[in-house]
C-alpha cells in the first residue's frame, strides 16, 4: 500500500532533524519535485524559489537531465576510487575549472564548503610548520563572514548566534571587523571607505604579532551575513597587507563561485589574487556533493618544504573519490558556459537591483545591496535610527511570500538583534518576468506585514 500525504508528514515529523530549526508546530515544508526555477510540495503546491534551493546551490535550475546523465553514466562505468588515484572525470573537470581561474594550478576535492575550508586551514597551520618554525598558525576571519558548521570553522565564524553553545573552540583564530558600508562606524561620506576598513584588518595583525599570523579568510562578498559588497579600494588593501606581513589570502567562494555574482569567481570583480580558494554550493549545482579546494602552484609547492618525510598534504576524504561529482560539475560548467548564463547573471542581477531600489520608498526598508543574482533587502525600524526590525516581522515577510508562491532566504539567527536581512538568490535562468513576480512579491508582503 502506497503512504499517504498524512503518512509522509507524520513520519517527517516523527524521524527527520531538519537543519537550522525546530518544527515550532508548524507542518513542515516536504519538497517532491523540480522544474526550471520552481518546486512543489507534497501538497502539490508551486513555488518559485528564488533561493536556489533555500541556501544558493542550483545555480542552472532544476530539472537539467544532462547533469543526472553525466553522472549516471559516470556511476555505471565505475562510482568511486579514493582520490589518492586519478579519474578521467577528476582530470576533465580540474582542467575545466581551472580555465576560469588564472594563477591557479590545483584542485582538491572533498564534499562540502565546511571541509573545503579546514583543508585550508590545515594547509595554513602545516606550511606554517614547515617553513615558519610553527609560528604562523593564526588565522584572521571577518566578522559577519560565515565559513561552515565544523568547530574550526566555527571557530573562524563572524556570526555570534551560529556560535553560541558551541565551544570551546579550535585556538588561533581571530576576528577582524566587518566591512558594511551601511553600518560604517565612519562619518557618512567619509572618503577611502574601502581602505579605511581594511586597515582594520592590519590593526588586528598588529596587535596579534605578524610573526604569528599566517592567513586571513574572508567571503569575496558575504552572503549569509548579510550580502556584503566591500567598498571600491577595500581587497587592494587586503592584498597589500597580506603581501607586506607575509599572510596568505583565502578566498572562501562557496556562495559566490561558480557565477553568482556574474563572473566565474567574486574576487574576479575585484583587484585581487587570492592564494587559495574554497567552493562548494554551486560547484555542480548542488546535483551532487562536491567541493573544491584550489590553490596556486606555490602552495603545492609550500607543502613539500624542507625535504620533511611528511612533508605533503596529508590529508584525504573519502567521498572525493566519487566520480559522479565530478562528472555533474564538468557538465553544470558547460550549461553556463554554453547558454552564456553569466551574461543573464548580471543583467537580471542588475534588474533585480533596480526593481528592489523601488522598494526603498518602504519606511522600514533601509538599504538594498548586491552583486549578480546574490541581493539583499536590510529591514530597519526607521531610517535614522537604523534600529534592525526584528527576526520576527523578516520570517513574518518570508510567510507573507510563501503564501503567494515566491520563496526567499533571510539571515537565520546568526546575529542577536540583526536578524534583519531578506537575500534573493534566484537559479541563473531567470527572466525579467520571473523578477517582477519577486519583487512585486516583496511589495505586497511588506504592506501585508508591516501596513
Ligand atoms: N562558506 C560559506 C560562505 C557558506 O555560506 C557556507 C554554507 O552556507 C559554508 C562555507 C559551508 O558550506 P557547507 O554547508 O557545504 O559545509
Amino acid at each position: 500500500m502506497s503512504k499517504s500525504t498524512q503518512d509522509y508528514v507524520s513520519g517527517d515529523i516523527a524521524n527527520v532533524w531538519h537543519h537550522l530549526t525546530l518544527h515550532q508546530g508548524n507542518a513542515p515544508m516536504i519538497v517532491t519535485e523540480g522544474k526550471g526555477l520552481y518546486i512543489k510540495d507534497i501538497n502539490g503546491k508551486e513555488y518559485l524559489d528564488a533561493t536556489s534551493g533555500g541556501v544558493w546551490c542550483v545555480n542552472v535550475g532544476y530539472g537539467r537531465e544532462r547533469i543526472a546523465n553525466a553522472a549516471a553514466e559516470q556511476m555505471k562505468k565505475i562510482p568511486f576510487y579514493a582520490a589518492s588515484c586519478g579519474s578521467l572525470p577528476t582530470i576533465d573537470f580540474s582542467e575545466k575549472l581551472l580555465s576560469h581561474m588564472p594563477g591557479f594550478s590545483r584542485v582538491y576535492i572533498s564534499s562540502s564548503g565546511s571541509e573545503a575550508n579546514e583543508k585550508a586551514y590545515k594547509m595554513v597551520r602545516q606550511i606554517s610548520q614547515l617553513k615558519h618554525g610553527g609560528k604562523k598558525y593564526k588565522i584572521v576571519y571577518r566578522n559577519r563572514d560565515y565559513h561552515g558548521t565544523t568547530i574550526s570553522t566555527l571557530s573562524s565564524c563572524g556570526q555570534e548566534e551560529r556560535r553560541e553553545q558551541y565551544g570551546p573552540f579550535t585556538p588561533g583564530f581571530v576576528e577582524f571587523p566587518a566591512c558594511l558600508a551601511y553600518r560604517s562606524p565612519y562619518p557618512e561620506g567619509t572618503p577611502d571607505l574601502g581602505e579605511k576598513f581594511a586597515r582594520e584588518l592590519e590593526i588586528v595583525v598588529q596587535k596579534e604579532d605578524p610573526d604569528t599570523v599566517g592567513a586571513v579568510i574572508v567571503e569575496p562578498i558575504t552572503a549569509g551575513g548579510g550580502i556584503i559588497v566591500p567598498p571600491d579600494g577595500y581587497y587592494e588593501t587586503i592584498s597589500e597587507i597580506c603581501k607586506k606581513y607575509g599572510l596568505l589570502l583565502i578566498m572562501d567562494e562557496v556562495v559566490c563561485g561558480l557565477g553568482r555574482t556574474g563572473k566565474w569567481f567574486g574576487y574576479q570583480h575585484f583587484n585581487v589574487q587570492p592564494d587559495i580558494v574554497t567552493m562548494a554550493k554551486g560547484v555542480a549545482s548542488a546535483y551532487m556533493p562536491i567541493s573544491c579546494t584550489v590553490t596556486t602552484e606555490e602552495i603545492f609547492k609550500d607543502l613539500q618544504a624542507g625535504g620533511d618525510k611528511l612533508a605533503y598534504f596529508r590529508d584525504i576524504s573519502t567521498f572525493g573519490g566519487c566520480m559522479a561529482a565530478q562528472a555533474a560539475a564538468l557538465e553544470n560548467i558547460r550549461i553556463i558556459e554554453e547558454e552564456n548564463l553569466l551574461d543573464n547573471v548580471v543583467a537580471m542581477g542588475d534588474y533585480t537591483q533596480e526593481g528592489l531600489r523601488g522598494l526603498l520608498a518602504h519606511a522600514n526598508v533601509g538599504d538594498v545591496r548586491g552583486k549578480g543574482l546574490l541581493q539583499g533587502v536590510e529591514f530597519v525600524e526607521d531610517k535614522a535610527s537604523k534600529t534592525p526590525l526584528p527576526e520576527e516581522k523578516i520570517i513574518a515577510i518570508c510567510g507573507a511570500m510563501a503564501k503567494r508562491g515566491v520563496l526567499v532566504g533571510r539571515t537565520n539567527r546568526s546575529f542577536a538583534g540583526r536578524n534583519n536581512i531578506i537575500n534573493l538568490a534566484p537559479a541563473y535562468i531567470v527572466t525579467r518576468a520571473e523578477v517582477d513576480i519577486i519583487v512585486n512579491a516583496l511589495d505586497e508582503s511588506i504592506r501585508e506585514v508591516l501596513g
